[in-house]
C-alpha cells in the first residue's frame, strides 16, 4: 500500500488548489506595479499636499469596504442545514438508528444527534430538512467509471466525430447524471487525459453539478489493452498515448508522465480486456519488470495504482508487484484470494460491466467477432469468481465500469453484488467506508460523523432490507449542497 503524504491524503481538487493558488501568487506582482505607476502619475497631476487628501480618502474607502465586507461575512457566516431523517445509517457496517438528527454546517457535518431537534436551535437561519420518511446513508462512491463516454452502436464514430471539447461537454452531462442518482464521489479510470482533469477540477471549484472525482492516468503497453486499436494505421500512430510504454524503464517514464500532467492516481491494464478490438485474449500483457516499475514510480510520488486484470496470473502478477486495487478480477483464483488477503490490496469487481457486455453481445451486432467472443465469456464467469472472493473475506470496494453501462445506472451493480451472494450490509459499506479507504479518504469521507463533508442521500425504502432501493435516491446532498430534493 502507499505510504500516506500530506498530499496524498487530500486528494481531491489537489490540482484545483494549485491551480488557483499560483493564479493568486501572479496576481499580486501585477497590482503593485499599477499601483506604483498610478501613485507616480497621480503625484505629477497634483502635487504632495493633495496627494495626502486623496491617501486619506482611499484609506477611508478601504475602511468602508472592510467593514461591509466583514458585515456580509457575519450575515453569510455559516450556512446551516438541520436534516431530519427517519432512520439513519450513519455509519455503514454498524445498525441503523430511528429518528436522528444530522447538523450541517458550511459543508461538513457538525452533529449528529438522536430525536428531531429544532433547527432554531442551531441558529436563526437554519434550515429545515425533512427526511422523516426516509433511509438516509453516506453518498455512494463508485471506484470505477468512464464518465467520458458511453458504449453502444455508435462509440466508435462518435470517438472520431466528437471534437475534445464536445468529449468535455458530454462529460459535464454524464457527471450530472451519475451525482443524482447518488454517487457523490467516482473514481474515473481511463479517459482522455485534459478533459478529466479539467472535469475534475471544475466539479472542485463549484462550476459544475457532478461527483468528486478521483481521475486517472493512463499506463498501458503497445498492443495491450489501453492502447489504441481497430483503427487505420496511421490514425492510430496519431492517437497512440505518450503514456504507452515498453520495458521497466519506458513505464518508468510513463507514469512519471501521468502524473506530471495531473492523474491522482494510476491506471494499469495487466491484461487482456474485452473490449480491445484484437484476438490477444484476456492473459497477462503487462510484463513483470513493467508492473513492478509503475508500482514503485507511482508509489513514490504518493499516488495508488489500480490495475485492469481478468486472468489469474495478471491479477496475481499485479498483486505481488503491489498493486492497490484489482479492477474486474474475472479469474481470481485461490492464489488471488492469499495475495489479495496478504496485501490488504481491493477487489473493485465491476459486475455490471459483464453483465452489460452479455446483454450487448447477445442482443446487438455492433460488437466485433473478437469483442463478442471474449464479452460472453468473460461476463459470463464474472460472477462465480467474485462469490468465491466475497465469501474468502477479500477486501471489495464498489465499482462499476459505467460507461459500459449507462451512466446513472450504476446502483444495478449492488442488485448484482446482492445476486452474487453479499449481504445489503457489506454491499452499502463497500459503497462508502471501504471506497473512502481505498483513496485514502477515510477521514472526510464514508461515513456521516462529525467532522466529514456533507455528502448524504437518502431513499425512500430501506436498502439494508432491499438492495433495489439504492437505484431509486430521492435526495442528495454534496459538501452541503442540496442537488436532489
Ligand atoms: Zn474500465
Amino acid at each position: 500500500m502507499v505510504a500516506k503524504t500530506p498530499e496524498s491524503s487530500t486528494g481531491i481538487g489537489l490540482q484545483a488548489r494549485r491551480v488557483g493558488d499560483g493564479q493568486a501568487s501572479r496576481l499580486l506582482p501585477g497590482l503593485d506595479l499599477v499601483v506604483t505607476v498610478l501613485t507616480a502619475v497621480c503625484r505629477t497631476m497634483y502635487g504632495e499636499e493633495k496627494m495626502k487628501k486623496i491617501a486619506k480618502t482611499a484609506m477611508q474607502a478601504v475602511l468602508a469596504a472592510g467593514v461591509a465586507a466583514a458585515g456580509l461575512s457575519a450575515a453569510f457566516a455559516a450556512d446551516i442545514k438541520v436534516i431530519h431523517a427517519g432512520e439513519l445509517l450513519a455509519v455503514p457496517g454498524q445498525t441503523p438508528k430511528s429518528e436522528q438528527t444530522l447538523v450541517v454546517a458550511d459543508g461538513k457535518i457538525t452533529q449528529v444527534l438522536d430525536g428531531y431537534r429544532a433547527a432554531s436551535e442551531f441558529g436563526a437561519d437554519a434550515a429545515a430538512i425533512d427526511l422523516k420518511e426516509q433511509f438516509v446513508m453516506p453518498g455512494m462512491m463508485d471506484m470505477h467509471v468512464h464518465i467520458q463516454m458511453e458504449l453502444g452502436p455508435n462509440s466508435d464514430s462518435q470517438r472520431l466525430r466528437m471534437s475534445d471539447a464536445d468529449v468535455a461537454m458530454q462529460s459535464v452531462h454524464y457527471a450530472e447524471q451519475t451525482l443524482l442518482a447518488g454517487f457523490t464521489t467516482v473514481r474515473d479510470l481511463g479517459a482522455r487525459p485534459e478533459q478529466i482533469y479539467a472535469l475534475r477540477d471544475g466539479v472542485a471549484r463549484g462550476w459544475i453539478a457532478g461527483p468528486r472525482i478521483v481521475a486517472s492516468g493512463g499506463v498501458s503497453v503497445t498492443g495491450g489493452h489501453g492502447d489504441i486499436d481497430g483503427m487505420r494505421a496511421d490514425l492510430m500512430e496519431k492517437y497512440t498515448a505518450k503514456t504507452i510504454c515498453d520495458g521497466g524503464d519506458d513505464c518508468r517514464r510513463a507514469t512519471r508522465r501521468a502524473v506530471k500532467f495531473g492523474a491522482d492516481v494510476i491506471k494499469i491494464t495487466a491484461t487482456g480486456g474485452v473490449l480491445s478490438d484484437t484476438n490477444t485474449g484476456t492473459g497477462q500483457q503487462m510484463a513483470n519488470d513493467e508492473l513492478k516499475e509503475v508500482m514503485d514510480t507511482a508509489h513514490g510520488l504518493g499516488r495508488k495504482v489500480a490495475a485492469h486484470a481478468h486472468a489469474a496470473e495478471g491479477i496475481n502478477a499485479a498483486l505481488r508487484a503491489g498493486v492497490d486495487s484489482i479492477e474486474h478480477g474475472s479469474y481470481a483464483d485461490k492464489e488471488s484470494i492469499r495475495l489479495f488477503k496478504e496485501t490488504g490490496a481491493y477487489l473493485v469487481p465491476t459486475l455490471l460491466a459483464g453483465d452489460t457486455v452479455v446483454k450487448m453481445a447477445k442482443n446487438s451486432d455492433f460488437m466485433s467477432p473478437a469483442i463478442k467472443a471474449k464479452a460472453l465469456r468473460v461476463g459470463g464467469d464474472m460472477m462465480s469468481h467474485f462469490a468465491v472472493a466475497y465469501k474468502e473475506g477479500v477486501n471489495i470496494a464498489f465499482g462499476t465500469d459505467s460507461g459500459v453501462s449507462k451512466h446513472g445506472t450504476n446502483a444495478d451493480e449492488a442488485v448484482l453484488m446482492k445476486q452474487a451472494g453479499m449481504t445489503e450490509a457489506d454491499i452499502l459499506k463497500s459503497a462508502t467506508v471501504n471506497a473512502a479507504d481505498l483513496i485514502d479518504m477515510g477521514d472526510s469521507l464514508g461515513t456521516l460523523e462529525a467532522g466529514k463533508l456533507a455528502d448524504i442521500i437518502a431513499m425512500n425504502k430501506s436498502p439494508l432490507e432491499d438492495i433495489a432501493a439504492l437505484t431509486d435516491v430521492v435526495f442528495v446532498m454534496k459538501g452541503g449542497k442540496v442537488y436532489k430534493k
